[in-house]
């Protein structure tokens, strides 16, 4: 055990990108995909394979 404080960083998640499963508190969350990625590497690599998915959220958030 790491921590005993029952953080919810504790819980196993797997990065979205490369398929890692890490500690969820060594990964980054996207809040609004509710997905983790490793780091900006894996989200760089993860938004080339989901280019509609941003592009939908910056044209609902700057443009329409
Ligand atoms: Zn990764």
């Amino acid at each position: 055990m790491r921590n005993l404080n029952g953080s919810q960083d504790e819980h196993n998640a797997t990065c979205a990108n490369c398929g890692a499963e890490r500690f969820a508190g060594d990964l980054l969350y996207d809040e609004w995909r509710e997905i983790y990625v490793c780091d900006r590497e894996c989200f760089d690599e993860w938004h080339d394979d989901n280019a509609e998915v941003v592009g939908d959220y910056y044209w609902r958030m700057n443009i329409e």
